[in-house]
């Protein structure tokens, strides 16, 4: 019997673990992929107060180091299922917690065209920071208009040949700090307005076609990197807990679900603003209440 099972590894869920780590509960964190969330991808934070200019991957890893050395069990095994009265289901094992904080995130939004999932790996990659060192000196495209999309470009400017940053909009949603960032940078193509609306390649990545204005045209490219947005992916648990019509765990304060004992924190809750700092900040907020709610 765990006090309090985490479900997902990435900043909130690590920093409840933290918080209840501390408070000396006894708490499991499960992860289906690897601690860090997407954080774990960013190249470079400079918008955490007090650690400025420090790489995702050093973050996550302190932060997971910090979580073990207070105590706290982690175990990499996806959750299948919940059930009313607490037990986490994964494929290895049954656990039954006291309390339960989903923290689980969001997935990478997909193109949702033809040879998507063939291409996948063979050119395709919705991560620039795993893969982008395949593409040394090749011409790549990256796809969307939001942060990510312009870390993105950044970091494979350093590595391709060109990148084609394309965005279906004439202006972007990230920062303005990064955008000038990139429009300073010789090897990367704005190219404003524009959907890609097919994918071309039989056993690789061989090029797209985007349409402007009505107009198709094909650019030939052996890289794309699809940051068009994230999504949730909380269906397994609508059984126990109420979900927003976009797929987002629904809280009324940001901290309680549909059911009493089970809590939320981080990009998976229904919420506005989606960071590093609200994800720390929804983590500490969940382990407390938590606590404080339902101790013995
Ligand atoms: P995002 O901010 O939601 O941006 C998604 C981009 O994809 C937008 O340009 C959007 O266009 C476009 N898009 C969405 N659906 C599309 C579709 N079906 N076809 C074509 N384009 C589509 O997503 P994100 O960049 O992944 O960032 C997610 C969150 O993480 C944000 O809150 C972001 O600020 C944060 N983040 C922060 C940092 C940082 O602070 N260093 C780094 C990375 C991410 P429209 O603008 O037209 O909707």
């Amino acid at each position: 019997m765990y006090d309090i099972i985490i479900v997902g590894a990435g900043p909130a869920g690590l920093t409840a673990a933290l918080y209840a780590g501390r408070a000396n509960k006894k708490v499991l964190v499960l992860e289906g992929k690897t601690y860090g969330g997407q954080i774990i991808n960013s190249m470079r934070i400079d918008n955490y107060p007090g650690i400025p200019n420090v790489s995702g991957f050093d973050f996550a890893t302190n932060l997971y180091q910090q979580v073990k050395d207070v105590g706290v069990e982690i175990h990499m095994e996806a959750v299948l299922k919940i059930d009313e009265d607490l037990k986490v289901y994964t494929a290895q094992h049954e656990y039954q917690g006291k309390t339960i904080i989903l923290a689980t995130g969001v997935e990478s939004r997909k193109l949702g065209l033809e040879k998507e999932d063939f291409l996948l790996g063979k050119g395709i990659s919705y991560c620039a920071t795993c893969d982008g060192a395949f593409f040394k000196g090749k011409n790549v495209a990256v796809y969307g208009g939001g942060n990510t999309a312009l870390e993105d470009a950044i970091y494979l400017s350093h590595l391709a040949n060109k990148v084609f940053l394309i965005l279906r909009r004439d202006q972007f949603r990230g920062e303005e700090r990064l955008v000038q960032e990139v429009k300073n940078k010789n090897n990367i193509e704005i190219v404003y307005q524009s959907m890609i609306t097919e994918l071309f390649g039989n056993d690789t990545l061989e090029g797209i076609e985007i349409e402007s204005n009505h107009q198709k045209r094909k650019i030939d490219i052996e890289g794309l990197f699809v940051a068009i947005g994230k999504v949730p992916n909380n269906e397994m648990f609508s059984n126990v807990v109420s979900l927003t019509p976009e797929g987002y765990i629904a809280s009324s304060d940001g901290i309680h679900t549909s059911h009493p004992k089970i809590y939320v924190a981080g990009d998976t809750r229904d919420k506005e603003l989606r960071q590093l700092t609200t994800a720390v900040a929804d983590g500490a907020m969940a382990a407390t209440k938590a606590i404080k709610e339902w101790e013995d």
